[in-house]
């Protein structure tokens, strides 16, 4: 039997025993390379996959393949790396005369290091990043013509790197046009390989490979050039290249996490360069966007039980605006909930599951929560209770210190509150300060409470 369709069959067998974030994380980007001499290797993804399937379903996955094929086997997991250094290996045993070259000079045109996961159709557009959305599409639709350079700035983790891709990969599916993605990293680590010398005091084979390497392309993408830094031979040879191709109309993209301007390190030659083109800034999402972003997140996700959407706008509101803190958020969620055994996702589970991530005091929508969360666990209620509409005393008296609470700490208007609290209108909001207001007046030992609060939530 082809080792693939071996490997699929176990997969789907395996898929079916385990929850599907177990099998997404640990199994999904497997594959198996080759049965050989007693022997399943088996290609992971990363390092800590070869332990945790080692450590735990090492069982499992020879079961099934001695099921299949009714042999046993013993199992090696291996790196995508460590396989093809296996077959380089078994080449250069064969005809140990040059192999180091045969192999650079396949990499030269194949890699292109585009990730395909990041495409336009996954990317979300909303007003902080259509325009730079609408600019990376059009420079996708017609590289070297439009904007050239495209620079790209903004803060970390607001979908530059994902742009970047999604041009490489449009143009690389549109065309035959040749692209290149590479950190300005890369190219520096490139470009000190390119300069040392190999045994025999010669540096040739390198300097062409650095030279076919940058300017044997049509798109040049490099990301987060301020690391460029004041590597200042690197940053010559940037330049150099930079004309070759731009000379040549061959479309260069940049990213930066500041703007051409703010690239201090850089030579002023390059900075002007860099504004030849179009520069964009990607602003951080806003609310409707990271709630949009989220809710995407999820469905791709796949995951087994469904997140409520006041569960979505509590990370919406709390966490951001690094994209990547989103996802991270929504996978540690996810995470958090199977390992309490599949516990169901409520706002007060993810409250509980995020608490390290949301810091404090980052806006005002964030203290609602945070007096709601504090004055739950004073009172020992739960969130949900104290956001609903239930009127038994022991719930309701927690409820009108909070929203006291909230009107008194914070900036949000009755209304506003109101809607915080389970959709109240605002004149139970009212009410209920007022009836707080009066009551501390008399009440030595609320009074009392009410400052232990307010010391605990910490805005005052
Ligand atoms: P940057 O390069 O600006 O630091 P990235 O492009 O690496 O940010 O984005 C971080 C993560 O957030 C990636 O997983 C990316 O797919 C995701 N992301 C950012 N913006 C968006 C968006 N508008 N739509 C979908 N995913 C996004
Ligand atoms: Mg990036």
């Amino acid at each position: 039997m082809n080792v693939e369709i071996l490997w699929s069959n176990l997969l789907s067998q395996i898929k079916d025993e385990l929850t599907s974030l177990s099998y997404n994380t640990w199994f999904a980007d497997t594959e198996l390379y080759k049965l050989d001499n007693g022997k399943a290797y088996i290609v992971v993804p990363m390092p800590i996959h070869k332990k945790h399937l080692i450590d735990n379903y090492a069982e499992l996955i020879s079961n099934k393949l001695s099921e299949i094929t009714g042999a046993p086997y013993e199992l090696n997991l291996l790196l995508k790396e460590e396989i093809e250094t296996e077959i380089k290996e078994k080449e250069e045993s064969k005809d140990n005369i040059i192999i180091e070259e045969r192999v650079v000079t396949n990499n030269y045109n194949v890699n292109s290091n585009l990730n395909k996961k990041y495409v336009f159709d996954n990317f979300i557009v909303g007003n902080s990043n259509k325009f730079a959305h609408a600019a990376a599409l059009s420079v996708a639709e017609n590289p070297g013509n439009m904007y050239n350079p495209l620079f790209l700035y903004g803060n970390s983790g607001l979908g530059k790197t994902h742009l970047m891709h999604a041009i490489g990969n449009f143009i690389v599916e549109n065309s035959n046009k040749k692209v290149l993605y590479v950190t300005s990293e890369q190219f520096r680590q490139d470009f000190v390989k390119a300069n040392r010398k190999d045994d025999k005091g010669t540096n040739f084979n390198y300097i062409d490979f650095f030279k076919n390497k940058y300017r044997n392309i049509d798109v040049l993408i490099i990301d987060d050039i301020q690391f460029l830094g004041g590597a200042s031979q690197s940053q010559q040879e940037f330049f150099h290249t930079f004309n070759n191709l731009y000379n040549d109309s061959k479309q260069i993209i940049v990213s930066s996490d500041r703007s051409p301007e703010d690239l201090k390190q850089l030579e002023d030659r390059l900075r002007t360069r860099f504004c030849w083109g179009l520069t964009v800034n990607i602003f951080p999402p806003e609310f409707t966007l990271r709630t949009e972003i989220l809710k995407k997140k999820i469905i791709a996700g796949n995951f087994e039980q469904d997140i409520p959407d006041e569960v979505v706008e509590y990370i919406a509101s709390n966490i951001g605006p690094d994209v990547r803190q989103l996802e991270g958020s929504v996978t540690r969620l996810v995470a958090y909930s199977a390992i309490m055994g599949g516990e169901k996702i409520t706002l007060d589970l993810a409250i509980e599951a995020l608490k390290d991530f949301i810091s404090k005091g980052i806006g005002e929508k964030n203290d609602v929560h945070r007096i709601q969360k504090m004055v739950s666990e004073y009172f020992q209620i739960s969130v949900e209770d104290i956001r609903s509409k239930k009127r038994s005393s022991n719930i309701s008296f927690p409820r009108q210190i909070a929203m006291y609470l909230c009107r008194t700490l914070t900036n949000e208007s009755f209304p506003k509150i109101g809607t915080e609290f389970g959709g109240k209108d605002h004149s139970t909001v009212m009410h209920s300060v007022e009836k707080i207001e009066n009551e501390i007046k008399v009440n030595k030992d609320l009074a009392n409470i009410i400052e232990k609060l307010k010391k605990d939530i910490g805005i005052v």
